[in-house]
């Protein structure tokens, strides 16, 4: 009886003990990841899927940048402190600047989870895939969402990321997951069509940003970029003697990237430069965009 009322009692000055020590270290977890709500994604083209996906009920950071280069950017310190506001960060898989800082980023936000989106795609592992300023030896090309096929995985697994951590739109996400899928799935099959009709299936791209398009849909991209570096006057000979023989009709560049020897190639052959943004926040426009870019090209 005694031993009775003294556990009571110790249960009286316990309890609320427990409960304050819970709600400290409630309180100091909620830096990390109990008040995190944002989502992080590395370039524009993933904020558009996750729009897709869970509305704008959830801010989207973007890391890099409108005209920096995947390859080669480095976040401010300030973009990685404020990643803890984020609860995932969704890498679009093998760019440069995620094989540079993702280390940095897990060190300084221990609480954020990182997925990688790309899971799952075939890779194409290049023996001399180039990006920016170096070369991966036998590197993955980074490049998978501008082929909308492999922009399939990307959208199976950020959903599944997005299920997982905001279970609280579930509803939502799994709806808007069959509309996007459908939508993709359709711009999937329109490429496919499409460029199986064309005459010529090669094209000229100052950064091979096309790798997976090109494999996808049976083209053959050829860049003016060389092993990673601007091209030699060697390289671009060539370039002009094989695009004469082989009636090259396009140059496509891109903005983040340097336009002279795209234009020197183009006054040599004739032909027009084609601007291109593969790194577009309207994802599904630009794609379209860009199909009907490389039918004018190619037909
Ligand atoms: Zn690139």
């Amino acid at each position: 009886m005694q031993f009775k009322i003294k556990s009571m009692n110790i249960n009286r000055i316990v309890a609320p003990l427990f409960l304050v020590l819970v709600v400290a270290l409630n309180t100091s977890c909620n830096n990390g990841q109990n008040t995190a709500t944002s989502i992080a994604v590395s370039i524009q083209p993933q904020k558009y899927i996750v729009q897709q996906l869970i509305g704008d009920k959830v801010p989207v950071h973007v890391l890099i940048p409108q005209g920096s280069s995947p390859a080669t950017y480095s976040p401010s310190p300030m973009q990685i402190k404020n990643l803890s506001q984020s609860k995932i960060y969704l890498r679009i898989g093998h760019i440069g600047f995620e094989q540079a800082w993702t280390g940095r980023i897990s060190e300084i936000n221990p609480d954020l989870k990182i997925i990688d989106t790309s899971v799952g795609i075939p890779f194409i592992v290049g023996d001399d895939h180039v990006h920016g300023d170096h070369v991966h030896k036998g590197g993955v090309d980074p490049h998978v969402w501008t082929s909308p096929k492999s922009m399939l995985t990307v959208l199976k697994n950020t959903q599944e990321a997005l299920l997982l951590n905001f279970p609280e739109y579930k509803a939502d996400i799994i709806a808007n997951g069959q509309l996007l899928e459908q939508k993709v799935s359709a711009l999937d099959a329109e490429f496919a069509a499409k460029c199986q009709s064309f005459e010529n299936k090669r094209f000229y791209i100052f950064h091979p940003a096309y790798t997976y398009l090109a494999k996808d849909y049976g083209l053959e991209q050829i860049s003016i970029e060389h092993k990673g570096k601007e091209p030699s006057a060697q390289w671009l000979r060539k370039l002009i003697d094989n695009g004469r023989k082989q009636n090259i009709k396009a140059i496509f560049i891109q903005e983040e990237f340097d336009k002279r020897n795209a234009e020197i190639l183009s006054s040599e052959l004739n032909i027009p430069t084609v601007q291109v943004n593969p790194l577009s926040e309207e994802w599904d426009k630009e794609m379209r965009e860009t199909l009907i870019k490389l039918e004018n090209a190619l037909r």
